[in-house]
């Protein structure tokens, strides 16, 4: 029987592969379904390398080195659905915890006036913090301020007004620089920390609220998808109960590897690699979308699900779509540096620290948005001789800093040249990657004290990894929720990091609910055959915008 519906995913990254392996499991079986990536590989900014210990030149030991995300949630909607997902690829046995009692997640540092500040686990450590003590008497002003009634406003401007100065320009930048790699003074609050928006909206107070029980903001969706989980796998909510973060023995990537060995497995998804969308054509009387891809025969389909970043998306579009071009995505330069234990040791074990704003300084290495102690969560990932006796980090440079920091290399160059040009000529690669390791070695060294030269450093340069939702983000995604409705009535939707959420968690749970609701718009006819129907309820992805 010949399909009657194609649906087509655009990107493999991780919400590309999750959105095509949730169609695979839902979709009626005359759906065809392709997934068509750019790159020789799947998988996009997930990527661990298991590469040779230099400390055990007889092949006897081996290092995990991640230049994208290196660990999850469990905890949330979004975390039980991605243990379901694990689960299901049958990953299970090689989770690598990272329990709740542990150093790593016990102790998460921000460095600061010269010192390693080990982060409040408690209400009772925060009022005696000594970055925040001198602050609690202001803050308690939250207490009985009410709402401000904005729609939104940046991260800065609300913890501000909240809490006082100095919150957020030396705690709370910190945090965005770990999660964003952003600006608290340009980030959305709504879109970014929603939880604490509607604490104040729903409260009054943001203490108040998380006294309250206020949590984490959930749309009907979410609580359905919750108890669903729930029922069908009690047990995951013991490993959530205690375990702060995780990954898999060969990091992240297994994640996308097995997504991508399950779908060709499932034989339900034919995967187009190296092959390069360049435009999309929707026409709407006949409900076919044409994809033209470079060097090759255009496919056809009747539903394309976007999973590429929104910059990508419009380049393939004939009309403009303000809402998506309007955030910028930052860049980020990734060091892996792996020394031996005996020469290298953490006087503060833990998860690693971050640096907050206003310590950021040309004589602070401008730019450090944070160090991870890789090591130290998760030692299992390296194996044989290196497990125990290795140490390694990993320093996070750049984001919303990163012309800045790259400033200090162009006018040490002398050659006139604008940061711009120093970054993206490739001549200058190697003194570009030079540099960003001679600023990890040198934090290292500062804020840790360890002088040993590394074993092993890999530079990463990862261009435009990170999308900033700037405020307002959320109102542009409902006007483009509405535009994508009326223009192209279902033929497109979209998901991904540029849109409802950036973490790994966020990817696959957004992949699942447009994925289900396209097929939920699969109408099983008398004969059997599936058929999109059309206009009034079409689907674009966007829909939860409205509820967050
Ligand atoms: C350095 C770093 C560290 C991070 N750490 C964490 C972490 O610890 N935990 C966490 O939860 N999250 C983390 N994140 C965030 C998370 O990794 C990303 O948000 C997520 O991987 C994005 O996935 P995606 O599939 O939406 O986008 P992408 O990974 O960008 O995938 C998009 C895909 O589209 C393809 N593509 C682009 N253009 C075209 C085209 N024209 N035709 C065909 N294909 C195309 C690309 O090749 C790519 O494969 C981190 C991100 C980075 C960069």
């Amino acid at each position: 029987m010949a399909p009657r519906t194609h649906i087509a995913v655009l990107g493999g990254g991780i919400s590309g592969l999750s959105t095509a392996w949730y169609l695979a499991r839902t979709a009626p079986p005359n759906v065809k379904i392709t997934l068509i990536e750019g790159a020789k590989r799947t998988g996009g900014w997930l990527h661990s390398d298991r590469v040779a210990d230099p400390q055990h030149p007889n092949g006897k030991g081996s290092v995990l080195l991640e230049s994208g995300p290196r660990s999850l949630r469990p905890q949330g909607v979004s975390g039980l659905n991605t243990l379901e997902m694990v689960r299901e690829l049958g990953l299970d046995s090689k989770i690598e915890p990272v329990s709740k009692s542990s150093p790593a997640a016990m102790n998460r540092y921000i460095y600061s006036h010269k010192t390693l500040h080990k982060l409040p686990s408690s209400i009772m450590g925060a009022l005696t913090h000594p970055l925040l003590a001198a602050k609690i008497p202001r803050a308690g002003l939250d207490l009985v301020k009410g709402g401000s009634g904005q729609e939104d406003e940046s991260i800065q401007d609300f913890v501000t007004r909240r809490f006082g100065k100095g919150f957020s320009d030396d705690l709370i930048s910190a945090m965005v620089h770990g999660i964003y790699a952003g600006d608290v003074t340009k980030l959305s609050v709504r879109s970014t920390f929603g939880m604490l928006y509607h604490m104040e909206k729903d409260y009054g107070s943001v203490v108040l609220g998380m006294l309250l029980g206020g949590g984490a903001v959930e749309t009907p969706w979410d609580l359905t998808l919750k108890e669903k989980i729930i029922k069908e796998m009690p047990d995951l909510q013991e490993f959530v109960s205690k375990t702060s973060i995780y990954s898999f023995t060969d990091g992240l990537e297994e994640l996308s590897r097995s997504l991508e060995k399950d779908l060709v497995k499932g034989g339900r998804v034919d995967i187009h690699k190296d092959s390069i969308v360049e435009k999309l054509d929707a026409n709407l009387d006949s409900r076919d979308v044409r994809i033209s891809i470079k060097g090759q025969e255009p496919v056809h389909a009747n539903t394309v699900i976007s999973a590429l970043p929104p910059l990508k998306l419009q380049k393939l579009l004939s009309k403009p779509y303000p809402e998506l071009t309007h955030n910028p995505s930052v860049t980020v330069a990734v060091v892996n540096l792996v020394y031996s234990a005996d020469q290298a040791r953490l006087a503060s074990p833990g998860f690693g620290y971050l640096i907050p704003r206003s310590e950021n300084s040309a004589v602070n290495h401008r730019g450090l948005l944070g160090v991870v102690f890789d090591s130290c969560a998760i030692p299992e990932q390296d194996k044989g001789e290196s497990q125990g006796k290795t140490l390694k980090l990993t320093a996070m440079i750049g984001g919303h800093m990163f012309n800045e920091a790259l400033s200090q290399l162009a006018s040490g160059s002398g050659s006139g040249a604008s940061t711009l040009d120093l970054e993206l000529t490739g001549s200058h690669k190697e003194d570009v990657n030079e540099f960003f390791a001679k600023t990890a070695m040198d934090a290292v060294k500062k804020h840790l004290k360890i002088d040993a030269a590394p074993e092993l450093v890999k530079v990463h340069i990862h261009h435009e990894c990170i999308p900033q939702y700037l405020v307002g983000h959320l109102q542009r995604m409902q006007t483009l929720d509405q535009s994508f409705r009326k223009d192209f009535d279902g033929l497109l939707g979209v998901t991904g990091a540029g849109y409802l959420g950036i973490s790994v968690n966020d990817c696959i749970k957004n992949a699942r609910e447009v994925a289900e609701a396209v097929v939920s718009k699969l109408e099983e006819e008398d004969d059997g055959e599936a058929q999109l129907v059309g206009r009034q309820d079409a689907i674009t992805g966007l829909e939860r915008s409205w509820f967050l």
